[in-house]
């Protein structure tokens, strides 16, 4: 099964950057290239997901941008409402913040902050129920693809969440697909690998929902201007969730142009 009439996605993930006057500096830079190369929002969908400190003041930033570019939360607290939850910020005061999307199940998260698949879990339930978008992240290490595993580990992390993902909250799930190896290392799967990933995890999400042929599937690890083209051709790699390359307006711009320009 492929698909190439979903529309992409071109997320950039400023993961613990940058600092305030930089931000600034880069939602501008981005905009003037936006307002000079327009990237039409019928083609793409963009996004950009700063520091939790900085949610706001980016989304008032791009208010005024000549498109929608969707702020998005780098987590979100498995506990909801509100509370005595010292550091947390749940999916309710993010909705109530307009902020309408949210990472879940990066590998930053699971590995560095030990976020295990109940975790997710509870973090995705409570995302959805606040009527969040989920990017939720999945990905294997070079260990588990040099074991032959890399299908296995991903299918799996797809399957974590069927338990609490149900009907149509399906069309709120937008899946990562990010190898460990190749993020933040320079490395990329070569368009085949990635393309091949992705076909198999749309036939796994179509075991599971009647969703899986529009269901947008992102490529991350080391998206650059230099391989995005190729990337973007791939019929099922629909957009690209972008690191390194985001803190560059021209790089994330000519990355969000090659994904839109497969339109
Ligand atoms: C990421 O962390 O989501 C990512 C893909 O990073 P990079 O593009 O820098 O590899």
């Amino acid at each position: 099964m492929s698909v190439s009439t979903i529309t992409p996605w071109v997320v950039g993930n400023w993961k613990m950057n940058p600092m305030q006057a930089d931000a600034q500096a880069l939602v501008q830079n981005f905009k003037d290239l936006l307002e000079s190369a327009p990237v039409s929002t019928e083609n793409c969908h963009l996004g950009v997901a700063p520091t939790t400190l900085a949610l706001t003041q980016i989304q008032t930033a791009f208010a005024s941008a000549n498109r929608p570019v969707y702020t998005v939360a780098q987590d979100v607290s498995r506990i909801s409402g509100t509370g005595a939850y010292t550091g947390e910020v749940s999916a309710e005061l993010l909705a109530d913040s307009q902020i309408r999307y949210v990472l879940i199940g990066h590998s930053e998260r699971r590995e560095i902050f030990a976020e295990s698949s109940q975790i997710l879990n509870a973090k995705i339930k409570n995302a959805l129920n606040a009527g969040l978008t989920v990017i939720y992240c999945v990905g294997e290490s070079l260990e588990q693809r040099e074991a032959g595993q890399a299908e296995a580990v991903v299918l799996q992390q797809i399957c974590d969440i069927a338990t609490v993902v149900a009907g149509e909250q399906w069309k709120n799930i937008v899946i990562a697909y990010e190898p460990i190896w190749a993020i933040g290392t320079g490395k990329t799967a070569s368009p085949e690998d990635a393309q091949a990933m992705h076909a198999q995890i749309r036939q796994g999400l179509s075991q599971i929902t009647g969703y899986a042929a529009t269901m947008a599937i992102l490529y991350g690890g080391s998206v650059k201007p230099e391989n995005a083209v190729e990337l973007a051709a791939c019929p099922d790699i629909n957009g690209a969730l972008v690191g390194g390359a985001s803190l560059n307006a021209e790089s994330f711009h000519q990355i969000a142009q090659a994904f839109a320009n497969t339109q």
